[in-house]
């Protein structure tokens, strides 16, 4: 993928990733499972998506995903009682467990030492609405100790229907539409398969759910998008609509990884791809389905509101001010998103960055930057604690830059360039010290340990975490927004039956249609929209 150099975050190239197989990023993806919140989904109602809000919308996790519940024991180790309840109401394809780590102390140091903070969880997560920190589930099958994907869950039972055809290493080049009044029907697509060219024809109408990069691509290849992008191309304009490729949104993370204590398990020797640990971890888990290649690198989260301003009550009135008057020159999305954001730090019961554990040293540094493990791997044992921000105002763009489908698209977060975004992100970041310093967590970790980077060294200095902010921050692989859900006028691209605007015949399902990025790590939330498209499709509308 394309991406120009940050200048927010000093210049640094962030590469972006997509699953390019059956079940796309779902297939690759780090398996955590997170509920959106009520917040983030009523939001979308808000924007003038009739019918998407959490009543409405929360049934389809239940529809989606299966969640097995671990024995008591471990139930208790994870202080996971609150899942219980979600063994019953949850029955869809997708399968997912919690990992079985009673023997690892720091799932039950996790919880601890943020009830000691102040911030034991509020409520179950999977009810919309809670703070506070909690082991959860990963897409992970319990009994099989495989990964669950949207191809493992669903391809298997599409493969036995004969209403349903597959066609691998197939690229769609461009929508095929036909010139009626009052606009433009799509009539099929054309594709790429060996070399040649052909149209596959729609009965019906086409759906688009190539992602949140190549479905804005896929628009533009058709003529369908900003005017002045397409016809610098050469491409022949079909339905005007600017907003296309806009509105593109992630959550930045930023890690400090912290040395461990000796005897603590972390998967630090996998990261250096020692041989030998390697070797043992295949055949772990291919004779007993067990050890690290059976256990989710990620399970310990936790969603705070902007603590750290609560030493700072003057600078926190400044940045809720700044929220409400708005900057110049914005658009209606993005004055909506600084509403939309307003709130949420205005009730404070939700949180406005994610904290996460990851067992195993994680930061990048340097000028381009492919991932957390994009440094030489150190010597040592670490625990790398990260915060995401959860409700960035910075928002992007990804457009074509050839007419060539095998060519990437440009991808530009433009992270961190609001400010109010470093202002919350810092002071985020900041806070992991706190964390770190705070037992029952503080114990595991080496006194005066090594940490990931002389950088990392953030203390209480406001100026220090932020530089590191700039350094050290990466992607947290959860682009959307580009082909946004909301009224045209205010930067639509697909109504609330998910049609796209100016053509008929069209619609587009996947993350590309999430008006505001939900605090939520995506998949829940692009399942649910899966599901919800199809009773929308079923129902004729
Ligand atoms: C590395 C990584 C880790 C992640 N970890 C997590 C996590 O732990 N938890 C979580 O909740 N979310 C995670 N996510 C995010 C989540 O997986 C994605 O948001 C989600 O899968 C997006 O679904 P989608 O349907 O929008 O697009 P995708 O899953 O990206 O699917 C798009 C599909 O379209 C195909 N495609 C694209 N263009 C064409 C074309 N021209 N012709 C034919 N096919 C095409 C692609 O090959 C792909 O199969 C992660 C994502 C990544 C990349």
């Amino acid at each position: 993928m394309l991406t120009p150099l940050e200048p927010a975050l000093n210049g640094r190239r962030i590469s972006q990733a997509q699953g390019k197989l059956l079940g796309g990023s779902s297939s690759i993806n780090a398996q955590a499972l997170i509920p959106f919140s009520k917040l983030d989904i009523d939001s979308w109602e808000a924007l003038g998506n009739t019918g998407w809000n959490w009543d409405s919308v929360s049934p389809y996790l239940e529809k989606a995903f299966t969640i097995s519940i671990p024995d008591e024991q471990t139930v208790e180790h994870l202080s996971i009682e609150w899942a219980e309840q979600l063994r019953q109401s949850y029955h869809g394809l997708v399968n997912a467990s919690f990992a079985d780590v009673k023997e690892n102390p720091l799932g039950r140091a996790w919880v601890n030492t943020f009830e000691r903070l102040g911030f034991p969880l509020s409520g179950n997560p999977f009810r919309g609405r809670s703070t506070g920190a909690y082991n959860g589930a990963s897409t992970i099958n319990a009994a099989t100790k495989t990964k669950s994907s949207a191809s493992s869950a669903y391809y298997t039972s599409l493969t036995a229907r004969s209403n349903v055809e597959i066609f691998l290493s197939t690229t769609a080049e461009k929508l095929v539409l036909e010139p009626t009044y009052p606009q433009p029907i799509v009539k099929g697509i054309s594709v790429l398969r060996n070399g040649t060219s052909s149209t596959i024809h729609a009965r019906q109408e086409v759906i688009l759910s190539s992602g949140v990069f190549n479905t804005p691509k896929l628009l533009e290849l058709s003529g369908i998008g900003d005017a002045s992008i397409l016809t610098t191309l050469g491409i022949d304009v079909k339905v005007v609509n600017p907003n296309v490729g806009h509105n593109l949104q992630d959550h930045i993370l930023c890690s400090i990884s912290f040395e461990a204590q000796e005897g603590i398990q972390t998967g630090d020797d996998l990261i250096r791809e020692d041989p030998v640990a390697l070797q043992s971890a295949m055949e772990l888990y291919q004779t007993h389905q067990a050890g690290p290649f059976a256990t989710p690198g990620i399970t310990s989260f936790g969603y705070l509101p902007p603590v750290e301003f609560d030493h700072e009550p003057q600078a926190f009135d400044a940045a809720l001010k700044a929220l409400s008057e708005g900057m110049a020159g914005e658009s209606p999305m993005d004055a909506a998103r600084r509403n939309h954001v307003w709130t949420i730090h205005q009730n404070r019961s939700e949180g406005t960055s994610q904290y996460f554990l990851f067992m195993a040293q994680a930061g990048p540094a340097g000028k381009d930057t492919t991932g957390p493990f994009s440094i030489e791997p150190q010597p040592g044992n670490y625990i790398s604690l990260v915060s995401a921000l959860s409700h960035p105002l910075s928002a992007g763009t990804s457009h074509i830059v050839s007419t060539d489908v095998n060519e990437p698209p440009m991808i530009d977060h433009r992270y961190l360039q609001h400010p109010l975004d470093l202002e919350f992100h810092g002071r985020h970041v900041r806070y992991l010290e706190t964390i770190a310093a705070t037992e029952p967590l503080a114990s595991l970790l080496k006194p005066n340990g090594r940490r990931n980077d002389p950088q990392a060294f953030v203390g209480a200095d406001l100026d220090k975490a932020k530089a590191y902010v700039r350094n050290m921050s990466t992607t947290n692989w959860h682009s959307c927004g580009t082909c946004a859900m909301a009224p045209r006028d205010k930067g639509g691209v697909v109504d609330s039956d998910l049609r796209v605007y100016g053509v008929s015949g069209l619609r587009i399902v996947d993350a590309s249609v999430f008006p505001f990025i939900p605090q939520s790590n995506l998949q829940s939330l692009v399942y649910a929209v899966a599901e919800k498209a199809s009773d929308i499709i079923m129902a004729g509308r």
